[in-house]
């Protein structure tokens, strides 16, 4: 399949970082706007380069780099335009279902409150939904080492049914164990939010079992460390007890390959993405971070073909996963699972 056969195909997208998506130029126009004068160049092409944290092979350094996007998202009318550009980006890279996420918290250095934040982000959003074929669902992120997830859990279910579909914890995996924010992730699910949580993709499967277990999580941002809790044997693959529950449950793991690569510095052929998928695990496809990773979902989709086998029944397969899994109602679901499946029909 060649890329513009790949693009054109209705993809659906469930782990997206408001923050790691911005356009580069977004960057230098919102950071010359309100004097922010840390950037590391502002030449568009250098920007660029200079984002794409190519193999720097650790997750605290691929973070620091969400510094400078953040520094620029501190007035409703930046995190504004920054949503309604990701909508559109993602439309033309043949999205028609997306659920984009961030943490208000980390907007709010410039003295705007969590709901101001999110009533942006909230416009953005509806601003691209009017203008493309796309709908989005927000969710909001609380971080993992920051001490107060039930103000992020109680602005997030503030705006439950008008925009926010999900909650998600993010950040630092290690020392920062999800279950430290039960109360939040309680409040969210009792709201009737969806719950997905990054887990296993830097830490091991207890992480992922905590997340499961302890918080109730619905979905898996990551996940890819449940390889370390399957053994290979002669006769077979031998699953570990968080293993065979990720797999036996079908929970919807949000694999984002590039962002791995980038991040845990592991080869394209490499990545468990085919090897998840061969065993029937419930995977989709994500992005995570399209400025870091300097990536689309049709670059994903790609991934998916070129390294690790998938034709386009997988694929077809994928989407219909993310779809059934999305934050979303379900008629909607179904007129979005219809359309994909028309799409593959023909
Ligand atoms: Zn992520």
């Amino acid at each position: 399949m060649g890329r513009e056969s790949l693009r054109s195909l209705p993809k659906a997208e469930l782990h997206n970082h408001l923050d790691g998506g911005l356009r580069v130029e977004t960057v230098i126009e919102l950071a010359d706007a309100i004097g922010y004068r840390d950037l590391p160049t502002s030449d568009p092409a250098a920007l660029t380069e200079w984002f794409d944290q190519g193999d720097s092979g650790s997750l605290e350094g691929y973070l620091a780099s969400f510094d400078h996007t953040i520094a620029v998202m501190q007035t409703p009318e930046a995190i504004e335009r920054v949503a309604f550009e990701a909508g559109e980006d993602l439309a033309t890279d043949g999205v028609i279902y997306a659920e984009i996420r961030f943490a208000p918290v980390l907007n709010t250095a410039r003295g705007l409150r969590r709901e101001a934040v999110l009533e942006a982000a909230l416009a953005g959003i509806s601003r691209a939904m009017a203008k493309d074929d796309i709908v989005i669902g927000l969710i909001v992120d609380a971080m993992r080492n920051f001490p107060d997830s039930l103000s992020d859990a109680r602005s997030a279910i503030r705006y439950a049914g008008k925009g926010v579909v999900g909650f998600d914890l993010a950040g630092p995996e290690f020392g920062f164990p999800a279950d430290d924010h039960l109360a939040a992730c309680r409040l969210v699910r009792e709201y009737g939010l969806g719950l997905t949580i990054h887990a296993g993709e830097a830490d091991g499967p207890s992480s992922i079992h905590r997340a499961l277990a302890r918080c109730g999580a619905q979905r898996i941002g990551h996940g890819i460390q449940i390889m370390s809790d399957i053994r290979v044997e002669a006769n077979g693959p031998k699953l570990g007890g968080v293993a065979a529950m990720v797999r036996d449950r079908q929970i919807p793991l949000e694999i984002c390959p590039r962002s791995n690569l980038h991040t845990l510095g592991i080869e394209p052929g490499d990545h468990p993405l085919g090897e998840l998928y061969r065993l029937g695990f419930n995977v989709t496809l994500n992005t995570d971070n399209r400025l870091m990773s300097r990536v689309t979902l049709t670059d994903e989709f790609g991934f998916a073909v070129e390294h690790h086998g998938f034709r386009k029944s997988d694929l077809h397969r994928v989407t219909a996963a993310a779809l059934n899994a999305a934050f979303v109602d379900d008629g909607t679901r179904r007129i979005l699972l219809e359309r994909v499946d028309a799409a593959y029909a023909s």
